[in-house]
């Protein structure tokens, strides 16, 4: 099997090293990918927005399925463009892509579906916002009706911050969805879907927020881990049954099927968990900790979610343990990272074994120098017997790496291993 990746993120290096490691998957290749990502794929360059341009070269390179990696392709229906030319796709189309583009739809697919998340109400006119606000919090939840990657969202027990983020929003042209804040621990639960079939891969929790303790403004995600000792079994086969299953059946009932990845964010609070977000496509960096888990091969199940023969297939095995997945940032990430600096003792080895270095937003310069090019620049993955060993290795390695300005969080996936995370109504896991 030949295999194209569209993307350029630490999560689609970690699907190039995966992929690699499933015996069936003959040649991969990644568009544009990174620097990182060049020394595993042979790496092409193409406009990932660009239907057109994706599809021609998914031909050129007579590949037997893409992946597409990111929102941003999805929501613009590159992979309806690659279908359209005969090629099995891994990612749904533009329609059903929605389910993360539109919170407006989102929300109308779980309402409909009967699934739990919060009361929202989405505001137009900026003289409407004061009133909106009256109705919600404290904690506000403001957030941009659209794909924002996780920066549109900000969560405040401060009504003036709340109400300035609104504002700002509407400026833009954007409307503004508030919403009730839910409380309880946060879960990324990735289910691969096709139709009414729904497979889960091991649930994850992301780190959001730039600084340790959960401090400071949302970004793309800071570090993540797999899997969840505080989550307990029932609680996750009741995100499957009564949260995915339900909103993969109502998707297939409305006439937009889903095929590919469908990502559950949602909050265990003490009447059970409830949704905050659907995303369409793998999380970063959650991926980089679940893929590490994965012991059946990759290229099997993406192939047979993008050919509607999920049903087929053996479902994923995992390995014993923990990963556990550390962002190293540029400086001033997430408001305006500064890029063009040089890292060194980033070396991948492409094993996976204890530890690996992903790129994110790197370049080569043209002195052969690995430059930072982008906010989240690397991810580290450290594996291990259990999270304090997945944990150590991965800031052992982290500790070899140089970055002038660069900065991650100490603490990823530390309450966790501390036993400090409790389901709120219960007791924390010791
Ligand atoms: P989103 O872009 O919708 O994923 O939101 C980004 C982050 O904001 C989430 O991962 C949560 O940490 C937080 N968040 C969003 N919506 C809510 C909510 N209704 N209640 C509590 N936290 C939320």
């Amino acid at each position: 099997m030949r295999v194209l990746v569209i993307g350029s993120g630490a999560r689609e290096h970690a699907l190039v090293l995966a992929l690699r490691k499933d015996p069936a998957v003959s040649a991969v290749y990644a568009a544009p990918g990174n620097a990182g990502i060049a020394q595993h794929a042979e790496v092409r360059a193409v406009d990932a927005t660009s239907g057109t341009e994706v599809a021609a070269l998914a031909q050129e390179l007579n590949v037997d399925l893409v992946v597409v990696g990111p929102e941003v392709p999805l929501v613009l229906g590159v992979a309806d463009a690659v279908r359209a030319v005969g090629i099995p796709t891994f990612g749904p189309s533009a329609e059903a892509a929605k389910i993360e583009g539109s919170k407006a739809f989102a929300k109308d697919v779980m309402n409909a579906a009967g699934v739990r998340t919060a009361h929202s109400e989405i505001v137009d006119h900026p003289g409407e916002l004061d009133a909106a606000l009256d109705r919600f919090g404290p904690t506000w939840v403001v957030k941009d009706d659209g794909l924002a990657a996780g920066k549109g969202v900000v969560v405040t027990a401060d009504r003036s911050v709340a109400r300035e983020h609104g504002a700002e929003l509407l400026e833009q042209g954007h409307p503004v969805l508030l919403e009730s804040f839910l409380d309880g621990p946060e879960v990324s639960l990735f289910c691969l879907v096709d139709g009414e079939t729904v497979v889960p891969l091991l649930p994850a929790q992301d780190h959001k927020r730039v600084g340790d303790g959960d401090t400071g403004p949302n970004t793309g995600g800071m570090g993540a881990y797999t899997p969840l000792p505080w989550l307990p079994a029932e609680t996750l086969r009741a995100i499957v049954d009564d949260v995915v299953k339900p909103v993969a059946a109502e998707m297939v009932r409305r006439g937009v099927p889903f095929s590919g990845l469908l990502y559950a964010g949602l909050a265990v609070g003490q009447a059970g968990p409830a949704v905050i977000e659907f995303n369409c496509r793998f999380g970063d960096p959650e991926t980089q900790a679940v893929l590490t888990m994965l012991d059946s091969p990759l290229g099997e199940l993406l192939y047979a979610t993008a050919t509607g023969t999920l049903d087929k297939v053996a479902p994923p095995r995992w390995k014993d343990g923990a990963a556990v997945t550390v962002v190293l940032a540029a400086e001033n990430y997430p408001a305006r990272p500064r890029s063009g600096d040089v890292i060194t003792g980033a070396e991948s080895t492409g094993t996976g074994v204890e530890s690996e270095v992903l790129h994110a937003g790197t370049a080569q310069r043209e002195d052969g120098a690995l430059v930072s090019a982008g906010g989240r620049v690397l991810a580290i993955v450290g594996q291990g017997a259990d999270l304090a060993e997945a944990r150590r290795n991965a800031y052992d390695r982290l500790a070899g790496i140089k970055l002038p300005g660069g900065h991650f969080r100490t603490d990823i996936a530390l309450a966790a291993e501390e036993g400090r995370i409790s389901i709120p109504g219960t007791s924390a896991h010791g």
